[in-house]
């Protein structure tokens, strides 16, 4: 797209998250909660959820964008997405969005990071630590937006994503058996269609546990910074070219080796 096209193009969709956060202030029972630049959506009767959330934002967020290498982070937004979005635009048109089995989800190129109220504990309660950890994987996500990395194949976005948020947990993997392990197919060979993760749900925890452990892999291997610095160039060239150009080595070769060290 050309630049003045693509400028264009930006405003149009700027606008349009604008109209979209505008309708979600005036339903009923929404709320709607900022501090220095983050802000946390949903519904009343999650305001302690919401409150709690958005304080492990706001200490989170700033290493995340170091993480990712986001120079001039932009705004982004926490939402909760209840059980019955129907009554509130910006949670509905996530949900419509987002697989039925998601726990999180960040919709392409949107300051939005959203999670899901299934299977997490119900209204009134404090956010446990498996929903703050889904938010920082989604956070994750839309500072690899901001960089330009949404065109990047999923697999290498989850492996970035899943890392950050596992290791807020404390994971320092690897965790992955050789069976499992056997079972991930080629990393290039995972589809971009959400569909082939929500298919594959029997392998998916070991599908995320895989890139995450791949990108763990890399920055021990290449460089604590080598994930951001591939990130820096896959908004103007493909992952297999910024890979090679920042670490000197076919992505193909990365993944055998990556596979031989992480055998159990
Ligand atoms: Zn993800």
């Amino acid at each position: 797209m050309n630049k003045p096209l693509c400028v264009l193009a930006r405003a149009v969709v700027a606008l349009f998250f604008l109209s979209v956060a505008a309708l979600a202030e005036h339903p009923s029972g929404w709320i709607v909660i900022e501090e220095r630049g983050l802000r946390a959506e949903g519904p009343a009767a999650y305001r302690l959820l919401l409150s709690d959330l958005l304080a492990v934002a706001r200490a989170e967020w700033p290493a995340v964008v170091a993480e990712i290498g986001v120079q001039r982070p932009r705004p982004v937004t926490v939402v909760l997405v209840p059980e019955d979005s129907a009554p509130w635009p910006l949670a509905a048109w996530i949900d419509a969005q987002a697989p039925a089995w998601a726990v999180g989800y960040a919709p392409p190129d949107t300051p939005f990071a959203a999670v899901f109220e299934r299977r997490w504990p119900s209204a009134g309660s404090a956010a446990p630590a498996r929903m703050a950890e889904t938010m920082i994987h989604e956070l994750a996500h839309v500072a690899i937006y901001q960089v330009g990395g949404s065109t990047s194949p999923k697999w290498f976005q989850e492996g970035v994503a899943s890392l950050l948020s596992l290791r807020w947990r404390g994971w320092s993997g690897p965790y992955l058996g050789a069976a499992e392990l056997d079972r991930v197919p080629p990393l290039g060979t995972l589809k971009t269609d959400l569909a082939y993760w929500a298919a594959h749900d029997e392998i998916g925890s070991a599908l995320y546990l895989a890139v995450a452990d791949f990108a763990r892999w890399a920055s021990a291997e290449h460089g604590e910074d080598v994930l951001r610095r591939v990130l820096a160039r896959v908004a103007r060239e493909p992952l297999h070219l910024a890979w090679y150009g920042e670490t000197g080595e076919r992505i193909a070769v990365s993944e055998a080796r990556w596979r031989l060290a992480a055998q159990p």
